[in-house]
């Protein structure tokens, strides 16, 4: 990974119309967080550039250990990719454990699905200690065989996991269709997944941070990072200056300048939701296929499903076949369910990142003494949010964490 110097200071994030139309969080209880505005300069011990589920898990992990933690945002709060989520809160990585062994080898493979399997409970656990409302359910979770894997193959990767303690079991396409309505040749099927709403999860790690003394400014744009002996100083869009001793770019896809791991590349992905449908609910399920369907039912019988994905990263191109791309998805949405007939009520093109491992790039940034970055992309961003919040919270406490080479930026 490069690290460019850039003439205005480094690490200035891009800018990007992060989605566009009407995420179906938008029918919910719209939470409030008290966010402030920055008139003075301000001197702090961490700074998190961004509020969204990641910076959100991060400030709550840190704050409430003697630090004064300050959270930036340039949108208002909860307004950034994580409103446009699906939050499906998997284990699972996006890339099968026989395909990433492939990749790193088998230990790091397994180290990185146990360390997201862990992150699963971690989020349950935060949301249980910290007594967030935010329409959490347990789920089971069906990965569907597809033109990556066939039965064959899931086969192959329920053996994989089973070696690694990770025990499956394989579905068949008679007990998709009887007991979920699904057509498919046949799925893994395992246990101790979460849905819940997004933006209500990120407004209370938000508010159990700030209860606990961490400030949040927004909108606040940070520009211009230099870093001296023991500081970090910021200037902010207003002219506004912010020093602190530990900068984290938890900025989502809106990737600081600088820092892009050949690995990750943004796209556009789109999803719809449907009208709500009493006593509606499946598992959450995605496809080995590529480009992939998944998909998950709200907790009042919606059906949430995305996919169609595009390597462009171009918000134009992106809203240009926004009309195409929910036909294209309600097609694959009845083939998949033949005998139901869904109402689209809710449909959203927006950014999408991912990596070539499906692994996220977290911890210091290359050269930077006391500047991190949480790149927690792809299908899993939420379990990754967490294990970011996990592994940069240890970092500045002291205790690292042995698995921290998993993840951190090559
Ligand atoms: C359609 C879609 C479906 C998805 N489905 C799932 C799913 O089912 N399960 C799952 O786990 N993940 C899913 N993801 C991924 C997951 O939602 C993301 O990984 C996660 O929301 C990213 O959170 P974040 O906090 O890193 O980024 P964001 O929520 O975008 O927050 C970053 C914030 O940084 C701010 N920022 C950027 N630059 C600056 C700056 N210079 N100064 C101040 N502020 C700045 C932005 O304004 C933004 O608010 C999905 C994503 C999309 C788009």
């Amino acid at each position: 990974m490069a690290v460019q110097e850039h003439p205005g200071g480094l690490m200035i994030t891009e800018a990007r119309k992060l989605y566009t139309g009407e995420p179906v969080w938008t029918a919910y209880r719209q939470p409030r967080v008290p966010a402030e505005e920055l008139g003075q300069p301000l001197s702090t011990d961490i700074v998190i550039i961004g509020a969204g589920i990641s910076g959100a898990m991060i400030a709550e992990a840190l704050s409430g250990h003697g630090l004064d933690v300050a959270i930036v945002d340039r949108r208002k709060p909860l307004t950034g990719s994580t409103a446009a989520s699906t939050a499906l809160i998997q284990y699972e990585i996006d890339i099968p454990l026989t395909q990433l062994t492939e990749m790193i080898g088998i230990e790091r493979a397994a180290a990185a699905w146990r360390r997201s399997r862990v992150a699963v409970e971690s989020i349950a656990a935060k949301i249980r200690t910290n007594k967030i409302d935010c329409a959490f359910e347990r789920k089971d979770s069906l990965y569907l065989a597809g033109d990556l894997l066939d039965r064959n193959g899931l086969e192959a990767e329920a053996s994989a996991r089973e070696a690694i303690g990770l025990a499956t079991a394989l579905v068949d396409g008679k007990t998709l269709r009887q007991d979920y309505g699904m057509k498919c040749d046949a799925a893994l099927l395992n246990q101790n997944n979460l849905t819940c709403n997004p933006v209500q999860l990120t407004a209370g790690f938000l508010k159990a941070a700030i209860e606990r003394g961490a400030k949040l400014y927004s909108p606040v744009t940070v520009e211009s990072l230099t870093e001296t002996a023991n500081r970090i100083e910021f200037t902010t869009s207003d002219g506004v200056r912010i020093s602190a001793r530990h900068a984290i770019y938890a900025s989502g896809y809106e990737m600081p300048e600088g820092v892009h791991p050949k690995k990750h590349d943004i796209a556009s992905t789109w999803a719809l939701a449907t009208a709500p449908v009493k006593g509606f609910d499946i598992p959450l399920f995605w496809q080995s296929s590529d480009p992939y369907v998944y998909g998950r039912a709200s907790e009042d019988g919606r059906l949430i499903f995305g996919g169609e994905d595009e390597d462009f990263a171009d918000e134009g191109k992106r809203d240009a076949v926004m009309e195409e791309k929910q036909k294209a998805l309600e097609r694959k949405l009845s083939k998949l369910f033949p005998d139901e007939r869904f109402e689209t009520t809710h449909f959203w093109g927006a950014s999408f990142g991912g990596s070539e491992t499906g692994l996220p790039s977290i911890g210091k940034v290359p050269g930077k003494k006391n500047v991190y970055c949480a790149m927690a992309y792809g299908g899993n961003g939420i379990t990754f949010s967490r294990i970011a919040a996990d592994l940069i919270a240890a970092s500045i406490l002291g205790r690292p964490d042995p698995e921290a080479a998993l993840f951190e930026f090559e």
